[in-house]
């Protein structure tokens, strides 16, 4: 098994090379406007890197999450967001292993292309986040259609994405034996949607995070648009959830290096009592402490990659991953945010941007205690708590 960050230098190479194109100044200007970076991302699709998962005989790179983690890592380190684009790489996880054959024909080779984007996945409703099997969004059949009426909460990129993947209760919760069966994916067209039976309502948010508020009022899918079988789309979900938390854990060890790199240069360049700042062992530990972490956490992510890569459970260490990672780096943004002094809270500075970036996963897309409940529940086997 190869977990050495050094077996990628190629890719992260080609990655930073694109990267350097849209400097810090580019991405502030986008968080001040609270805009879309449309320049950046029709970039990475145009070089491919969003098509990283799809396989060749579609259009694709044929790589696999291991690589994907490693674009979207550098992406971080470099300066910017992958919340706005990684959407299309997880979503890949669940469409490429249980999407049908006519299906992946149809959506593939036009989002490798760029023609189409799947960013989307609308999971989460106001009553029901950490807890997925109590959604109440229905997907109801009639005849070559369903119809999805519900409502959805934190729905990213809706904007910026012509297809999402839906979760919906097709039999109701009293009716299944077991809370996680009875629910279905489906695969949205927003492009019809949108306006006739969907309507979108932006949230406004901390983050500069295109994340929306969904209306379903008798939407029509087409039956041809369900995911796999009726009734297995929360195990179906799962794939792309572990892809997701395994992605943003190397969010994160890209965030925290990007951290780790400021602080250091201006540690040694600010001059305070007569000397640099990062003389003082005060400053260094925190540091040293931080890149620590963020080693040990980015080790973990290559352990879920290569376990998802290779078909094996990786639940636990997708999860344990965005868990260390989410925290190494928002340690990583106090300890730079802290040694840069007042100059931290300068937006010109580029760290309270990131420090309000970062925050976000330890939060979403599921929060710390829900992991710990994980572990503990299904890799210590310690009597369940809900
Ligand atoms: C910017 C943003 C973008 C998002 N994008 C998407 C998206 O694209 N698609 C999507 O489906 N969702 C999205 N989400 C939703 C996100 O996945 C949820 O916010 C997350 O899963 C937590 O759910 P919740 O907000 O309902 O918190 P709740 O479930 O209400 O939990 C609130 C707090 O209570 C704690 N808690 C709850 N139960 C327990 C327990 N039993 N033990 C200990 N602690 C507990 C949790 O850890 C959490 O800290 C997004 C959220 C944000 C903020």
């Amino acid at each position: 098994m190869q977990t050495s960050q050094d077996t990628y230098q190629e890719l992260r190479a080609a990655v930073r090379a694109l990267c350097a194109q849209f400097p810090d100044a580019y991405f502030r200007m986008i968080d001040q406007q609270r805009g879309y970076p449309e320049a950046f991302v029709a970039a990475l699709t145009e070089a491919g890197w969003l098509a990283a998962l799809i396989p060749e005989q579609y259009g694709g790179s044929g790589l696999g999450l291991t690589e994907a983690s490693v674009i979207l890592e550098e992406i971080n380190r470099c300066g910017g967001n992958s919340g706005v684009c990684h959407g299309q790489m997880y979503n890949m996880g669940t469409l490429l292993r249980h999407g049908s054959e006519r299906q992946k024909r149809d959506y593939l080779p036009r989002i490798a292309s760029g023609e189409l984007r799947l960013q989307s996945m609308a999971v989460t409703e106001p009553g029901a986040g950490s807890d997925t099997t109590r959604i109440q969004t229905r997907a109801v059949r009639h005849g070559d259609h369903y119809r999805v009426s519900g409502q959805k909460v934190w729905i990213s990129r809706v904007q910026h994405s012509d297809l999402m993947i839906l979760l919906a209760r097709t039999t109701p919760l009293e009716r299944v034996s077991r809370r996680s069966e009875g629910m279905s994916l489906f695969l949205i067209d927003l492009r019809a949607a949108v306006g006739h039976g969907l309507n979108v309502r932006p949230i406004a948010n901390m983050v500069n995070h295109e994340t929306n508020e969904l209306f379903f009022d008798e939407l029509e899918v087409p039956a041809e648009n369900l995911i796999g079988e009726e009734g297995l789309g929360f195990r179906y979900l799962l794939d792309g959830l572990n892809a997701e938390r395994a992605l943003i854990a190397a969010e994160c060890v890209g965030d925290g290096r990007w951290f780790i790199d400021r602080v250091v240069g201006y540690g040694c360049e600010r001059q305070v009592f007569g000397q640099p700042i990062a003389r003082n062992q005060g400053v260094q530990f925190p540091i040293a402490r931080a890149h620590v972490q963020l080693e040990a956490a980015s080790l973990m992510r290559f352990e879920a990659c290569v376990r998802f890569d290779a078909r094996q459970s990786c639940g636990a260490e997708a999860n344990m991953a965005k868990l260390l990672a989410s925290e190494a780096s928002w340690e990583a943004a106090n300890v730079c945010l802290q040694f840069h002094g007042g100059f931290g809270f300068a937006c010109e500075y580029d760290i309270e941007r990131k420090f309000r970036e970062t925050r976000l996963y330890q939060v979403a897309p599921i929060s710390t205690n829900l992991i710990l409940a994980y572990v503990a529940e299904h890799v210590l086997g310690l009597p369940r708590s809900f």
